[in-house]
């Protein structure tokens, strides 16, 4: 399978080089060439089939030769093995029409553990075949800091700077980040936004005092998803989950809390795949840019404004460009003048066709903090169930899609259950009454000292702390 970055201008390369390259040197980000489609057959055949099976039959086209089917194997049976239930994403029925599918059972508890696992394996075992070593920095508004972390603790090729807005994210969330004490993770708390976080990090990438293939002493390796690896973990439990619900023989609906876009878009990936997917629905909290551009073509960013759903506090989402890209005609060329047009003035309008091609699929509704306590107690009272506020979030987007009738009627709306409610007990609590307790895997979580560096929010002061602290300079990197 041959990668391409969506601006045209960086070189085509093979899953280990998008793996181990994250965001692609023109600023774009990597796609496979062209979708693999499965038949209905094919489908058909994964039915039944352990979560770890259906992992290596949807990967298998993405990842071509650059793993033997066994090494294939191999990693998904370990990586999915220790999760904490036994059908990895089980799912949880909560009335009639609403399914929701449980993420959170990796080891911090939310749904990118299913994706980040597997890419600390993936980085492993390229970097050994490589004898390279890589220095990732990664910009977090909570979960997939800690999820990244705990993926690559105490490996011997990677080392990590993760940052993340200073108190802005929660207790259980920095705790996760802060207490993992490995001598290759390095927490950093910026003075500043998630999106200032993630604007360093891009900035790092094609700085030549940093980054190798720029001249940089260092070889930058990234674990947000812009980076196609995760996406392509992800895509498995759609097809997981929609093949327990009658697929391909009935299509299935997903509500997906979204922040980054990269939970959403593999979700599109699986439709491209032949899965049939009836409506994406993009669900977001107040900042809700992705809103107003799939209904209007709107794609303007404004302030972020802090929610009780943090990782969803994103006003530019990395992997929308992606959608535009081929939704748009996959012109790399005119999507990279877009780009910097939309760098320079925040905003942009999508085009007719970018419109047009994503109008099939998705809709997009945003739910404030009261409709959000409202979709956790109903969730408690029709479901019994305790869900997180993100979670909420995309249940009010589901049940608001249903009552607009931008769905079919009688289509399981399955929501995507992204993060344990104990990740954010206090406003479980004050929606539910109910205290979630943390899962007895997490340990003594407030018992742990914690470690991590507080920093001014600019540019330079990430920069020199990265350079200072790196255990890999440009003589040790490629050992
Ligand atoms: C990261 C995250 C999201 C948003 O996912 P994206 O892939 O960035 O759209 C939603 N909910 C939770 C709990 C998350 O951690």
């Amino acid at each position: 399978m041959e990668y391409v970055s969506t601006r045209g201008n960086a070189p085509v390369l093979d899953f280990e080089g998008v793996t181990l390259a994250g965001l692609a040197s023109d600023g774009g980000l990597y796609l496979p060439r062209e979708w693999p489609r499965f038949s209905e057959d094919q489908i058909r055949a994964l039915r039944g089939k352990p979560y770890w099976a259906v992992a290596v039959e949807v990967m298998k086209p993405f990842v071509g030769d650059c793993l033997t089917e066994d090494e294939l194997t191999k990693l998904c049976t370990e990586v999915y093995g220790e999760f904490s239930h036994a059908a990895v994403t089980p799912l949880i029925q909560l009335d009639e029409q609403h399914w929701l599918l449980e993420l959170f059972h990796g080891p911090t508890l939310a749904f990118k553990d299913i994706a980040l696992q597997m890419l600390g394996r993936l980085f492993e075992t390229f970097l050994e075949r490589r004898g390279e070593r890589l220095t990732i920095v990664g910009a977090t508004s909570g979960d997939t800091g800690s999820a990244a972390i705990r993926a690559v603790a105490g490996l011997d090729r990677v080392e990590i700077f993760m940052l993340h807005p200073h108190g802005k994210v929660s207790d259980v969330q920095r705790r996760q980040m802060t207490t993992v004490l490995a001598p290759n993770v390095h927490n950093i708390a910026i003075d500043g936004s998630f999106d200032d976080a993630q604007r360093h990090v891009k900035r790092m990438f094609g700085d030549a005092a940093v980054n190798g293939p720029v001249g940089g002493p260092l070889q930058l390796g990234a674990v947000n998803s812009i980076n196609w690896s995760r996406l392509m973990a992800q895509v498995v439990y759609y097809f997981y989950s929609a093949l327990q619900l009658g697929a391909p023989d009935r299509k299935v609906a997903y509500s997906v809390p979204t922040g980054n876009f990269g939970d959403v878009f593999a979700g599109y990936v699986a439709a491209q795949m032949g899965l049939p997917v009836e409506t994406l629905i993009v669900a977001t909290n107040v900042n809700d840019i992705l809103r107003r551009a799939i209904t209007s073509g709107d794609y303007s960013a404004g302030e972020v404004t802090p929610t009780i759903t943090p990782s969803m506090d994103i006003q530019v989402s990395s992997n929308f460009e992606r959608l535009l890209f081929d939704c748009g005609g996959r012109d790399g060329a005119a999507l990279g003048d877009q780009m910097r047009g939309f760098d320079g003035a925040n905003a942009m309008q999508l085009s007719n066709a970018q419109r047009d091609g994503m109008k099939a699929l998705f809709v997009s509704y945003s739910a404030d903090q009261e409709q959000t306590s409202r979709a956790m107690q109903w969730a408690y009272q029709a479901g019994g169930q305790i869900i997180d506020p993100h979670t909420a979030v995309g249940l009010s987007a589901a049940r608001d899609a249903l009552e607009e009738a931008s769905l079919d009627e009688v289509v399981p709306i399955v929501t995507l259950a992204t993060a344990h409610p104990a990740k954010f007990r206090d406003a479980v609590e004050r929606a539910t009454g109910v205290r979630p307790s943390l899962p007895a895997r997490v340990g003594d979580l407030f018992g742990r000292e914690e470690s991590y560096a507080e920093l001014a929010g600019d540019y330079e002061t990430a920069r020199e702390f990265v350079l200072s602290n790196s255990a890999f300079s440009s003589a040790t990197a490629s050992a």
